[in-house]
């Protein structure tokens, strides 16, 4: 990038919420099912149908709001917002205009160690619209399943406030993690429960921000790294070349890598934005708004600080952990109730255990760990009753079937041996086969240290506790 100018970017980001049902009517909020089978008269709109709010988008919605600090309107209304497109069968969607239900907030994201505070304007709630579908055996047209009508979003409009692609990329992980620790969202990217919109402008350092762009169709993160990135050089590249910026509406082509222009961006006012006459207004009791802000567990920022500040991980291990929500509830009750090491805990989350999560496709939920299990097989490690190199093997099973550990140790006899005259026994022997290591070791070649304790670890299968058998070793060898 040029380095006269600046970037910025503020993102409109789409949830959809893991409600039961939708947001108007009583049909079920499900992805992957057949087409128009969760449909009813009041999400496909036939004439004469009344819609009734959904109180559980209004609680979840809230619920968001406490956590991006934003200041909840406990009295606010839905508004029409007229288009036309054949999925939207009403002609217009049911959001919010002028008073949405939060405002004025702002979250604080981590990039590159680097604590940032983006502001959030506002965030509503509105309905999705249905799903065309390009069928190949209907040559020339389309059809539309309507399942997707009525599933509640709320859309987080966030301040210009972000400065490279980066930035954009922290906070939409930033509010992923938030969504999946307040169980209001599934996340499911690729099934597109989050979806954004970004507005992109560059501008030289020193003068007023440039015209923007809103590009559409941004279905991930990696997407609007390189979505933005393009926009950048494009939007730098024009003004160079002395044109001018047009505010518009853009597509993205992630296949391609290119962003095409959609159409000439719209104002609000071309949407004839007007109450929606056929809903009563939202109006939410103050205790209701406590009682849900009392919901909010610690959420992913606070607990990557106190697992750098007070646990002592290191920044990149504590940022794993601390956004995944599954990982982190985990972790949490290792090292709180089971009173594991949290370094130690750590690796084994980020190593053997996300290892196999990868390998399976797996969550965490759906293997045989748990917590009490992870703890107690920690401790049977750090007390040496077992070898590290024994505990994966164990780990290999406990993750996949319910066992108990303590016999598992002694039914594949993994105990170490921590017994010294049996240990001092073994050193003796293990000398007097190696008497060539030895004489070098004494002529000073250090490292037959690290070849003779192998070959006492060698001759008890493994089972000889290493760091007692080296102090064994030493001894002798200064004897
Ligand atoms: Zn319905």
């Amino acid at each position: 990038m040029n380095d006269e100018y600046e970037v910025v970017i503020g993102l409109e980001t789409h949830a959809e919420l893991s409600t039961e049902s939708k947001i108007y009517c009583s049909c079920k909020n499900k992805f992957g099912i057949e087409v128009n089978t969760e449909v009813c008269p009041i999400c496909m709109a036939l004439p004469g149908t009344l819609p009734t709010l959904n109180e559980r988008v209004v609680d979840y919605a809230i619920k968001m709001g406490h956590a991006l600090n934003c200041k909840i309107n406990r009295v606010c209304k839905q508004d029409r917002k007229n288009y036309f497109y054949p999925d939207l069968p009403k002609a217009y969607q049911i959001s919010q205009s002028d008073i949405p239900l939060c405002e004025n907030g702002y979250v604080d994201i981590l990039v590159n160690g680097e604590s940032k505070r983006i502001g959030i304007t506002r965030i509503h709630i509105e309905e999705d619209a249905g799903k065309l579908l390009h069928a190949t055996s209907f040559e020339g047209s389309s059809l539309v399943d309507l399942n997707r009508c009525g599933v509640p979003l709320i859309e987080i409009v966030s301040e210009p406030d972000m400065r490279s692609s980066a930035e954009a990329k922290a906070y939409l992980e930033t509010l992923k993690s938030i969504l999946s620790y307040l169980d209001i969202c599934d996340c499911k990217m690729q099934e597109g429960s989050i979806r954004c919109d970004v507005n992109v402008s560059v501008h030289k350092k020193g003068t007023p921000f440039g015209t923007r762009t809103e590009m559409k169709n941004v279905n991930s993160f990696s997407a609007a790294v390189r979505g933005i990135e393009y926009e950048q050089k494009r939007q730098i590249a024009a003004l160079e070349a002395g044109e001018t910026v047009v505010q518009e509406t853009r597509r993205w082509d992630d296949a391609q890598g290119i962003s095409v222009s959609m159409r000439t961006k719209e104002d609000a006012h071309d949407y004839r934005y007007f109450p929606e006459p056929d809903l009563l207004t939202i109006s939410v009791d103050e205790k209701r708004v406590e009682e849900l802000k009392a919901q909010i567990p610690e959420l992913p920022t606070q607990k990557i600080l106190r697992y750098v500040q007070k646990l002592g991980l290191p920044q990149q291990d504590a940022t794993i952990i601390a956004e995944n929500v599954d990982l982190a509830n985990f972790f949490d009750e290792c090292t709180q109730k089971g009173g594991a090491s949290p370094k130690i805990a750590a690796n084994w989350l980020l190593g053997d255990i996300s290892k196999y999560l990868n390998e399976t496709g797996k969550t965490l939920g759906e293997t045989k760990l748990t917590p009490e299990k992870m703890t107690e097989l920690i401790g049977y490690i750090e007390k040496n009753t077992i070898s590290t190199a024994s505990g994966k093997k164990i780990f290999e099973i406990i993750v996949a079937e319910d066992k108990p550990i303590k016999q598992l140790i002694d039914d594949m006899g993994l105990a170490q041996v921590s017994d010294t005259s049996e240990l001092e026994a073994l050193a003796d022997k293990v000398l007097a086969e190696n008497e060539p290591s030895v004489t070098s070791y004494k002529n000073g070649k250090t490292n037959a240290l690290g070849y003779l304790v192998g070959q006492c670890m060698k001759a008890s299968k493994g089972k000889a506790n290493p760091g007692m058998m080296k102090e064994i070793i030493l001894k002798k060898l200064g004897e």
